[in-house]
């Protein structure tokens, strides 16, 4: 007797789609997840007919010390409050505030791997907090009236003394200081980089100003604390800003240059009216002249002005070191300014790469998403490690060695990095997703037209991530999390946000949707969302509402579970149809019973003495009987048989047909489409594309009938790799070795301290920067 344990039996039910018995619905639609739609968010994905949001305009007059390193604002801040609400405060977000000695960022931060301390990070551990945060040193009002305002940690409480009343607009200002960060002690995408041989400084300077926080429909204030990981949520708004830096410094910025003619040289504006007609980039300051600028100590300052319309952030870089390369590029009739600024040490990668990567984003990312709105996309080196992206403007960090060498990693890093960043322009900054709350809305979309702009730089562009096999490990690794998970707790942002969410999208376009039917929805969410906030919901919502395909089951799978695809072909029969032709069924049936293989001991009786080998008499009809013999009783009542059939029913019985039942196994909990290749014995091959609804009554284990008249040799599950199936060995009917070549190792002792005396010094191979993107 076999005993099923209660739970197992629990277990074993809990397979099927949604019973009296079993909760799982793996197709069960997302209403129960979503936002309910309303006036500001409709059920389609559209922003709703009475959708608003609040806007912030500044002016600002900033100033950079180049002795201590110390940045010194003052703004002025018209907030509109287009909301139906009336306000009593304003929060204002005061992301340097995470330099602070006892911030939450300091003090949350857990131990590190002591097993593993780099150098760095070990110095670092020993150095004296730096003095960092906002000293912010008046907030007041238009008429100049002290306004009261409350710190809270990376947030700034202001209290209104009248309520701000639905429509109405509120004029004040802030003034502030504060020290910038070494960013080779504190790295983070803002900071300062020394260059010890000359003694300059490059600064690239973001999260500068104190920021109005979003205030919209779905969070009201969106205040939740900056701990470093989330990035920020952002109002539009028009700036003007005059920054104030060494004479001698070349300003890169968010926004146009209003004052040209103050602060760049005759022969810089010569250099880019020819730039105008060049179809290459065109060099505005030279290397040349960078280096002549280096050798110089400033004796005043200068003020470069821009201004900057619908923007929801605004960053700027500053260096005596830079060289400026430009090209005017062109689309749907508007004009933007591709740039790059960089210091000699990025040569000779930069002047060769960066400005034609910058014009080949806004040539693609237009082709997905919409036309670039603004009139300068600039990419600058410095700083950062891997990348760091704000309107018009970001910056990127590879370079080559010092010998002027550069590995593939740090040349296609570069490229690749340069896309990222300047295609952070389409998302977030004018597809203004809340990136505090959800990483992968901009770093999985953007990773995603990153790919794509990748691949049409170069045939075999080595793309790190993109293909649906990348992510396998990851997704049965123990720390994957749902993509919808906060920004801030994500365990593996990269592999997370971006990476994931990134091979979903791939997966859409390629598997689910088909190419055509994934662009047409996806043009439709960027349109619909162009200069507005979007939500997860109305992602999800809109790329069905354009696309006509349900896709709940693969929102719900992909971004809400951890589950992973492991698809199984377990097994496969064949069925053949029983003619009842006597002439073909019995002689088929004599041929299946010969071939019965031969037990044990029928093989050892064969040479058995039997008693009617002595006794003969005790044979009678059934010792002569065949009954595989066809009669003529038997032709004749299959005649009967075929006559009393109507003519459709007597084509099923056309002989030959081979019915094969595949049956299929869901190990991994994801449910995909099955792609199947059959190739046959004769040669030819079929290639199955069955929809993932395949699953929808039974999301563990489904059975597929495949009818032919072929006989088939090998069925491969997902021959091109398309659905991320973890686990190819169960891919094959009949089953195959999975080939891996296995690496081997002579076994290396560690050289003795007598062993290591004998030998000569050798020099220390020069290291490669990493990079990463953000
Ligand atoms: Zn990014």
């Amino acid at each position: 007797m076999v005993k099923f344990s209660v739970a197992l039996l629990g277990a074993a039910l809990s397979i099927y789609a949604q019973s009296k018995n079993s909760p799982i619905d793996k197709f069960r639609q997302l209403e129960e997840i979503l936002p309910t739609p309303n006036e500001y968010r409709t059920a389609s994905g559209a922003p709703g007919h009475k959708y608003w949001q609040q806007r912030a305009d500044y002016k600002i007059k900033v100033e950079i010390d180049d002795v201590n390193q110390k940045l010194t604002g003052a703004e002025t801040i018209t907030y509109h409050n287009n909301s139906p609400d009336t306000l009593m405060y304003l929060w204002m977000q005061l992301d340097q505030n995470i330099w602070e000695p006892g911030s939450d960022a300091m003090t949350t931060r857990t131990a590190p791997d002591f097993k593993q301390v780099p150098f760095r990070m070990a110095a670092g551990l020993l150095r004296d907090p730096f003095p960092g945060g906002y000293k912010i040193t008046s907030v007041t009002d238009a008429a100049g009236g002290k306004m009261p305002h409350t710190v809270v940690k990376t947030m700034m409480r202001i209290d209104l003394k009248d309520p701000l009343l639905p429509g109405a607009k509120f004029v004040f200002n802030i003034a502030w200081n504060y020290n910038i960060t070494n960013s080779k002690w504190l790295p983070g995408r803002t900071g300062y980089e020394r260059f010890d041989k000359d003694g300059n400084y490059l600064y690239c300077l973001a999260q500068w100003f104190p920021r109005l926080a979003a205030y919209y429909d779905v969070y009201g204030w969106q205040h939740k604390q900056f701990l470093g990981q989330g990035e920020f949520t952002l109002e539009f708004g028009d700036y003007h800003v005059e920054i104030t830096v060494p004479e001698d410094h070349v300003v890169a910025s968010t926004g146009v240059l209003q004052n040209p003619a103050q602060v760049l040289k005759p022969v810089w504006r010569e250099r880019l009216k020819q730039a105008e007609k060049s179809t290459k980039p065109v060099m505005i300051v030279t290397e040349a002249d960078a280096i002549e600028n280096e050798k110089h100590k400033p004796t005043g300052t200068k003020t470069w002005v821009f201004d900057a319309q619908n923007v929801r952030d605004f960053a700027f870089a500053t260096s005596r070191k830079f060289i400026w390369d430009a090209q005017l590029h062109t689309a749907g009739g508007h004009n933007t300014w591709a740039m790059s600024y960089y210091p000699k040490e990025g040569n000779p990668l930069w002047e060769r790469y960066s400005t034609q990567a910058v014009v080949h984003t806004l040539n693609t990312y237009s082709k997905y998403s919409f036309l670039y709105p603004y009139a300068t996309a600039i990419s600058v080196n410095g700083v950062v490690n891997g990348g760091m992206e704000y309107p018009m403007l970001c910056f990127n960090g590879p370079r080559p060695l010092e010998d002027k060498t550069y590995s593939s990693r740090t040349k296609y890093g570069l490229i690749s990095v340069v896309i990222h960043e300047v295609g952070h322009n389409y998302f977030p900054m004018v597809v203004n997703s809340d990136e505090r709350q959800w990483t992968w809305m901009d770093e999985g979309i953007n990773s995603f037209l990153q790919y794509l702009s990748e691949q049409e730089w170069e045939p075999d562009y080595p793309s790190r991530r993109g293909e649906p096999r990348t992510i396998t490990e990851y997704m049965t690794s123990d720390i994957q999390d749902p993509i919808m998970t906060n920004s801030e707790t994500i365990l593996n942002l990269g592999s997370n946000a971006y990476h994931k969410a990134e091979v979903g999208l791939n997966i859409l376009r390629e598997t689910i949707l088909g190419r055509e039917l994934f662009d047409f929805a996806f043009h439709e969410y960027a349109r619909r969302w162009k200069f507005k906030r979007p939500t997860p919901s109305d992602f999800f919502r809109t790329m069905e509402d354009a696309s006509g395909v349900d896709l709940d089951w693969f929102w719900r799978g992909w971004f809400y579970t951890t589950d992973h695809t492991d698809i199984s072909l377990e097994n496969v029969r064949l069925y053949t149809l029983d003619t009842k032709n006597p002439d073909l069924e019995k002689p088929a049936a004599k041929q299946r019973k010969a071939e019965e293989p031969e037990s044990v001991a029928e093989q050892r009786n064969k040479n058995l003495h039997r008693r009617i080998e002595d006794y003969p008499e005790l044979a009678d009809f059934y010792n002569k009987f065949d009954e595989y013999a066809v009669t003529e009783k038997d032709r004749a009542e299959y005649k009967k048989f075929v006559d009393g059939l109507e003519s459709d029913e007597k084509s099923a019985l056309t002989p030959g047909f081979n019915f094969y039942v595949m049956d299929f196994k869901n190990i991994g909990g994801l449910v995909m489409p099955l792609i199947l290749k059959i190739e046959y014995t004769d040669g030819s091959s079929d290639l199955l594309r069955i929809p993932a609804e395949i699953w929808r009554k039974n999301n563990v284990q489904i059975s597929k009938l495949h009818v032919t008249r072929k006989e088939i040799k090998q069925i491969t599950v997902d021959p091109f790799l398309e659905t991320a199936d973890t686990n190819l060995t169960n891919n094959f009917f009949p089953r195959k070795p999975v080939k891996s070549p296995f690496q081997l190792f002579k076994e290396q002792r560690e050289k003795n301290p007598m062993q290591k005396d004998k030998e000569p010094a050798a020099p220390k191979p020069a290291t490669e920067p990493t990079s990463g993107q953000q």
